[in-house]
This record gives C-alpha cells, structure tokens and sequence, in this order.
C-alpha cells in the first residue's frame, strides 16, 4: 500500500528507512484486586520496579551526560528524584494494602499527582508534568512487563525512521544519531522542543502528522521529507529512486552552494542586501558563521528553559550568548527576549489557557516576571561587552510595552553598574512585528524603537486567524495572501522612512520565492535558517530589485495568494529557468 501523511516540516532533508515505531504512551491498565494474603507480595514487587526504574533511570542518565552533556542529563535527576519521594511510594501502598494491584495502585497515584502539577499556579511546577509522565511509563512498562521502548535500544547503524505521538525532552536527550535517520511525531509544530533539536541535529523531521502512529504497525519502509512536510507509507521502488535522485540533487546543490559564501550578497541591479542566521541553540552559531552570513538576525532564547527543571541563572545564559556573539565576531547578533508561552513549550508544556496563542506570553511574560526578565537582560548587557549584541522584543502590541521594557533594561543596567560591571551606554532595542496591531500602528512604534524585524510566522498566524501549529490549517497558511503582503509592505515603509532598519526574520524569508517578493516590498535584511543562507543569496545575486519591486507590487494587487504566486514564480523562472528550488513551487509560509 502506497500512503501518504502531510504534516509540517520541521528540520529539512530526506530520509529512507524502516519505520521504528515509539510508544511511548501510560498504558492501558487492567483493574486487578489482590487478596489481603497477596499485599506483602504485591508491595514486594512494587518495590522491585521501582528499583529497576531507578537503576534504569541512573543507566540513561550516565549515558546522556556522556553523549549530551550535564544539563541535559539533569532531567533524569528529577525523574529519579520522584521515584525517591517517601510520600508518593507510602501512599501506593496504601492502596496496595487497600487490596489493589500494584500497577493500578501505582496509575491511580500518578494520575492524581499528573493532574495536581497540570493546575498548578507555577509555570516551573507544571513543567514537571512531562517527568511524570516519563516516570508513569517507565515504572507501568515494568509491572505490566511491556517490552522497553527506550529509542536507544536500537542498534547502532539501524538508519531508523523514529515514529512516535510526541517526544518528551527526556525521550528527546537519548535520540542516537547513530540509529536513527529521521523523526515523525503525530504532535508538535516547527518551534516545539524537538523539532527545534532535530534541526540543531541536522536530523530531517515532520511533525503534526497527527495519526502516524495510528496508520503504523512498525517496521514498515518509509521516505521521510523534512523539506515538505511528508511522510510516505510502503513507497514504490519507484519513488524510493526519485527521492534519492532529489536528495542526490540537492547535495550537489548545497555544494555549489557553499562556493557562495565568500561573494557579496547583491543584486543583479547592484543592490546590497544584508543575509544573517537565525540561530535557535547556541551550538549552531559556528556553523552558521561559516555560511557567510553577516550575523544573527534572530538568537531565539527559548532553548534555555524548555525541557528544564528552573530557570537558567545570569551566568548561564551569558555563556550561552556570549558563545554566539563571539562565533560572530564584529556582526551585529540579535538576541530576542523569552518567547515563552504559546506555541513554546516551557510555560507547562500543557497550556492551561484556552487561548494561549491570544495569552500570557513573550513581553506579556516578561513584564509580569520582571525578576525573571531582567535577569535575562543582565546577562544580555554583559554578553554586549564582547561585541554587537541587540535586544528584541516579541509579540510587542503597543508602545507601553516597549516603555516598560526599557524601564527595566534601565534597572538591569543599575544593578550591573552597583556590581562594578562598566557598560556601554547604549544598547539598541528592537522590536519584532509579528501582530497585525503593530503593523498597522508602526508609526507609534517607530520613534520608541531602534529597528524592526517582521515576524511571518505569527503575522501570518494572526493576521489569518489560522493557527500556525494545526496540520489541517496548513493550506490555509500563507504569507502571500494580500492582506500580509500589504502589512508587510507598511511596515517597511513606516520603518525605513522614521530612518530604522526593517529585517524579516519569519521562515518566509529562507524561502526563495518569499525572498524574492520581500525585496521586492523593499526590505533589506533578511535573517534566514542556516541551511538556506546560501539559496536566499543565490537568488539575491540573480534578480533585480526593478523587476523585484515590479512583481511585488503585482503581488501586492493580486485578489488571491496564488495570483500573487504566480506573478513571482513567472519573474523566477526567467531569472533562473527550472532550477530545482523552483521545481516544488511553494513549500514554506
Ligand atoms: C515569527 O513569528 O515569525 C518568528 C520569527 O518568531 P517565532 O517563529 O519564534 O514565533
Ligand atoms: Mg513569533
């Protein structure tokens, strides 16, 4: 049977393998009574797995602390920290003793505990959800005697497709390169923790398939396609052949590719246009660097409170942004303030709001924790001592926000100069556009701001109303759509007249198309993926910015995105004929 699932492409790249299917799921457990003559037993036995899981638990945190590092491995500390909590073993067997099975007893507790952190009021608290229901698993796996499903298990050189409902961060960590070929999770969108490790793995992955696991036994041969999003069931030799040659292609593609990174990025019509990274972990900054790209125009700082126990102290994260600034010695790096919340795992994991798009998250975090903020600027004030470090802010909708932002830099900035630490004066603060609020009135924003960086993903999200993480709506999901190209066209214009600079830093501007339409509204800087620097110059260095504004204006009029497609696509092929980023037409926002 050929079968095809559509999900959303999360880390690009092609992979063939067969299928390891990962349940990693509370099972199912039988109500089971035991007599009072069996309770010694049965608390004997409970005993048992719970030392097993602990000495599980002491196995596969060595093994990550060695292969991942310290902090990863501190998730299994916590794990085994709740297996070592007197009151939670005590109260199991209490029900043991009330004469039910072990399995049961043990389920009953974890559901009531699960429950009590998933409501609880801090954010931290509620994050200890998913070690409990790593914990869950691991101890019902063994009294139900369910084979193990560690994805670690495979042997090594088993070029596996992982497919699982979701990854916990501590399923994530133990993720062997070795073994697996590529990731496919039923759950999750292109910012969630693993799809944002499997691109810092260069692992192809798609995630929101939402019923892989259900249409898979296991075993089965698959392609996945981290580019587009797809996961092909039993493919034909056939299409086995054709997705080699395409991953073939693009090899020698990148290759060529890489000869760019020494040329300048300019126009045909001899138009400078300034390419950087977006980086979301530290690691890959010094990729990145060798790309050619001229800074970072996006350092999301999320990856330092998901998946963790607290949060991340002054000196931790200035390490971590130090690590970049230096890897980009001399360009500018811009380093967005937590986007917590949301679509971002941390705040629970388990949004606890109807509406968390529409909730407390990003600078609405911010300003409300302001001991949780200002530390992260501290750490980015002192990061600014070694070298061009600005600070962004997300989802801002009015300039109150920037104001009190700017009120707590400034007190950030006084506790650093009460310690000694001598600052620069000045620090420029950004703002990200990514509401259609702050398009529209970014001419109240312009004078408070030193720069703007347009965020597609959530303008388009927004401005839409189609949610930027729900597989069914991706069709739907489109920058090219009129009222967008129109925000966008705005805002450069607002921006670059009030004499600010306006970068793009959405997953639109990697895409070849989308890039070229993006010049054409008149923005300069782009802040693209790190795989697609290379392709985003190449097609600066092959068009004009005449033919670029014409067509975008075009674009602009269309009654319909796939007007506006065609308009572009039509400019593209005459610049570059069938090259093969044309061949799929539209694959990104
Ligand atoms: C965006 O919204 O376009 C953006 C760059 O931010 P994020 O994807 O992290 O929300
Ligand atoms: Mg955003």
């Amino acid at each position: 049977m050929d079968r095809s699932l559509q999900g959303i492409p999360a880390s690009p790249g092609v992979a063939v393998g067969d299928v390891h299917l990962l349940l990693w799921e509370v099972p199912e457990v039988p109500h089971r009574i035991v007599s009072d003559a069996e309770v010694p037993a049965e608390i004997e036995r409970l005993g048992r797995a719970v030392e097993r899981a602990k000495e599980r638990l002491r196995h596969v945190r060595d093994r990550v602390e060695a292969t991942v590092g310290k902090e990863e491995a501190a998730i299994f500390d916590v794990q085994y920290s709740i297996l070592e909590d007197r009151a939670l073993i005590e109260r199991v067997e209490e029900l043991v003793r009330q004469n039910l099975a072990a399995e049961r007893a043990f389920d009953v507790e974890m559901l009531e505990w699960r429950q009590r952190f998933a409501r609880h009021a801090n954010p931290m608290m509620r994050e200890r959800v998913n070690d409990l229901t790593d914990v869950h698993i691991r101890v019902l796996a063994i009294l139900l005697n369910l084979p193990d499903h560690d994805p670690v298990d495979l042997p090594a050189g088993a070029k596996a497709v992982l497919v699982t409902h979701d990854l916990t961060p501590g399923l994530t960590v133990q993720l062997d390169r070795a073994s697996i070929v590529g990731i496919a999770t039923d759950a999750g969108t292109r910012t969630s923790h693993v799809a944002i490790l499997a691109r810092s793995l260069g692992l192809p992955a798609v995630v929101g398939l939402r019923t892989a696991t259900e249409k898979i036994k296991g075993h089965e041969r698959v392609i996945l396609d981290g580019t587009k999003g797809l996961l092909v069931i039993n493919p034909s030799e056939a299409d086995v052949h054709r997705y080699r040659e395409r991953a073939r292609e693009e090899e020698v593609a990148d290759a060529e590719l890489q000869g760019l990174a020494s040329l300048e990025s300019v126009t045909a019509d001899g138009v400078r246009i300034t390419l950087r990274a977006n980086v979301d972990l530290p690691e890959e900054a010094e990729v990145a660097a060798k790309t050619g790209a001229e800074g970072v125009g996006l350092m999301r700082t999320e990856f330092l409170v998901v998946g963790r126990t607290m949060m991340p102290d002054e000196d931790e994260q200035y390490d971590a942004y130090r690590r970049v600034v230096e890897a980009f010695a001399g360009h500018p790096v811009v380093i967005r303030t937590y986007d917590i919340g949301g679509d971002k795992l941390p705040v629970g994991g388990h949004p606890t709001e109807a509406n968390p798009y529409l909730g407390w998250r990003a600078i609405r975090m911010c300003l409300d924790e302001p001991e949780i903020f200002k530390t992260q600027l501290r750490a980015l004030l002192r990061a600014s001592l070694h070298g061009d470090v600005r600070i962004m802010l997300p989802l801002v909708v009015s300039v109150a926000e920037v104001r009190a932002a700017r009120a707590l830099l400034g007190e950030a900035r006084a506790e650093l100069r009460a310690r000694g630490v001598k600052l620069p004066d000045f620090l420029p603060l950004g703002v990200m556009i990514e509401t259609p609020a702050a398009a529209i009135a970014a001419d109240t924003l312009v004078k408070e701001t030193s720069f703007f960086s347009i965020g597609t993903n959530d303008l388009v999200q927004y401005t839409l109303a189609v949610d930027r993480g729900n597989a069914n709506m991706a069709q739907r999901f489109t920058a090219l759509h009129p009222a967008v190209l129109r925000l966008i066209r705005r805002t450069v214009e607002v921006g670059t007249g009030g004499g600010l600079h306006v970068a793009v830093c959405g997953e639109m501007a990697s895409h070849p198309l989308m890039a070229f339409a993006l010049l054409g509204l008149g923005v300069r800087e782009l802040s693209v993926n790190g795989r697609s620097i290379p392709l985003v110059k190449r097609v600066v260095r092959g068009v004009s910015i005449a033919k670029a504004r014409d067509a975008a204006q075009r674009a602009c009029d269309a009654l319909t995105a796939e007007d506006a497609e065609a308009v572009l696509m039509t400019e593209l092929r005459a610049a570059f004929g069938d090259a093969y980023f044309l061949r799929e037409g539209l694959t990104a926002p």
